[in-house]
């Protein structure tokens, strides 16, 4: 069997091209800051994209690059004052953050109605009592490509590999709430492959390259690569794509599988939380 691959760059710029229809009728229009602190180059390259998008899009952005040395104070005023900010509708941490800065006391200051990606402790308890609110990108992304392929996930045995609170957790709970069986590997997890070989859904997010091979994958799986990793100049994902392919039934290619819906899935969600406190305004 040779896999179907499925192209995250085709659907994220679907989505992107109806929100762009849509924000061209809207006279206020939505407003995303982006925070980054310090050097970190592939969070730069991220940042980079996302407001080259929102420009594209016609979504108002700020930019904020802090240095390295930023304290937790600095940064908890700028979010206190992108909170105030009427022309901020979304507000973008870039993680990780520098060590002296203590990430959950930043998740938990930008306010609620501006948690685009998720990562507040109200939205991450919505996420897990199965009340999706305003979820994280890149898992949100991941669910998406899988409808969009029409790819029934209730009753399937999913299988995640990474537990961060970034992906590998969230994208976990969200296959749960859609009635997958789940389970969850991660470094320490002992004999990886008796659990991928009986994946129907395998999305990997452990940012280890080849770290899947055809030999850990069940005949006709759908398989999600996450991973993104630079070798020499190539980006790479954490399966060995040319002898998964010929084993799946379906895989996201690296790049443009998952990397594009990331990008599209935080427009969407900027355009969520513009709706939210735009609609409120108007009441
Ligand atoms: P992370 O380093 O925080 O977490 C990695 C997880 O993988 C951990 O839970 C760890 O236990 C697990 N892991 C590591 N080695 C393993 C192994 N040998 N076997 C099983 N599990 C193992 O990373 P993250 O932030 O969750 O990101 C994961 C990958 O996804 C990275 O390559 C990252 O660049 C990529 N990523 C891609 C996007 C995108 O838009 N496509 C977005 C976020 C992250």
């Amino acid at each position: 069997m040779t896999a179907v691959i499925i192209d995250g760059k085709a659907v994220a710029e679907k989505i992107i091209a109806v929100i762009k229809a849509e924000v061209t009728t809207l006279k206020v229009k939505p407003g995303l800051a982006a925070i980054l602190v310090g050097e970190n180059p592939a969070s730069k390259v991220y940042v980079d994209i996302k407001r080259k998008t929102c420009d594209e899009v016609g979504i108002y952005s700020e930019l904020y690059k802090l240095p390295e040395q930023t304290t937790e104070k600095e940064l908890l005023q700028l979010i206190g004052k992108l909170n105030a900010s009427q022309k901020i509708h979304a507000i973008l941490v870039q993680l990780p953050l520098p060590p002296q800065i203590n990430e959950g006391k930043i998740l938990a200051a930008v306010a609620i109605e501006k948690d685009v990606d998720g990562f507040s402790p109200e939205n991450v308890g919505k996420l897990m009592a199965g009340k999706e609110a305003a979820v994280p990108c890149t898992p949100k992304g991941v669910i998406r490509l899988l409808e969009e392929y029409k790819i029934e996930i209730q009753g399937k045995n999913a299988v995640v590999i990474g537990r961060s609170n970034i992906v590998g957790k969230p994208v976990a709970l969200m296959l749960l709430n859609r009635n997958a069986t789940v389970t969850v590997c991660h470094s320490k997890t002992r004999d990886l492959k008796h659990y991928t070989r009986n994946a129907d859904i395998l999305v990997v997010a452990a940012g280890k390259p080849k770290l899947i091979t055809a030999a850990m994958v069940k005949d006709g799986a759908v398989v999600i690569d996450v991973g993104i990793n630079r070798l020499g100049d190539k980006l790479v994902g954490d399966v060995d794509f040319e002898s998964v392919r010929m084993k799946a039934g379906y895989i996201t290619p690296v790049p443009k599988g998952v990397g594009p819906m990331t990008v599209a899935m935080l427009i969407e969600n900027t355009l969520e939380r513009y709706k939210a406190i735009e609609g409120g305004r108007q009441k």
